[in-house]
C-alpha cells in the first residue's frame, strides 16, 4: 500500500488527506493530514468517504454532446470546448447583449478557481450573471 499526500476535492475548504492506494490502484480509504495548516488532522464526513464515485461505473470521463433526439454521444474535449464556445457566441450576437447568459460555478473548486470564473464572466462574457451551486 502507498499513501499519496493530496487535497480533498470536495468543496474549498482544502483540507489535507492521504489517499490509501493498494499495489492494483484500489483506493482503500482516506486518512487526514494531521500537519495540514487547514484541517490539522480533521475531516468530514465527505473527506473520510466520498472517495466511491472514482470507479462508480456512471462517472463522466469523456465529454457528451446532446443530440437532436435527446440522446448523447462522446466526444473529444475540443469539439466539446468549440461547441461550448460557439454557443456563447452566438448567444452573445443573437441577443446583442449578455442578459441571457450565466455561469454557475462550483462549490467543489477552490476560492482561486471560483474567483477566475467570475473574471471569465464578467471580462470575457460581460455578464454579472455568476452563481454558485451552494445557492442552489
Ligand atoms: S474534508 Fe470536508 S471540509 Fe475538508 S475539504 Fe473535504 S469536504 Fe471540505
Amino acid at each position: 500500500m502507498k499513501r499519496v499526500e493530496t487535497t480533498c476535492g470536495y468543496c474549498g475548504c482544502g483540507c489535507g488527506i492521504y489517499v490509501n492506494v493498494a499495489d492494483d490502484d484500489t483506493i482503500l480509504g482516506i486518512s487526514p493530514s494531521y500537519n495540514h495548516v487547514v484541517s490539522k488532522g480533521k475531516l468530514c464526513s465527505k473527506g473520510w468517504h466520498g472517495f466511491a464515485f472514482v470507479r462508480d461505473s456512471r462517472r463522466l470521463t469523456s465529454p457528451l454532446i446532446r443530440q437532436k433526439d435527446g440522446t448523447f454521444r462522446e466526444a473529444s474535449w475540443d469539439e466539446a470546448l468549440d461547441k461550448v464556445a460557439k454557443g456563447f457566441k452566438d448567444a452573445m450576437i443573437a441577443e446583442d447583449n449578455t442578459d441571457h447568459i450565466g455561469i454557475v460555478s462550483s462549490a467543489r473548486c477552490t476560492n482561486e478557481e471560483n474567483f477566475l470564473m467570475a473574471k471569465l464572466a464578467r471580462a470575457g462574457l460581460k455578464t454579472s450573471s455568476v452563481d454558485h451551486c451552494a445557492r442552489l
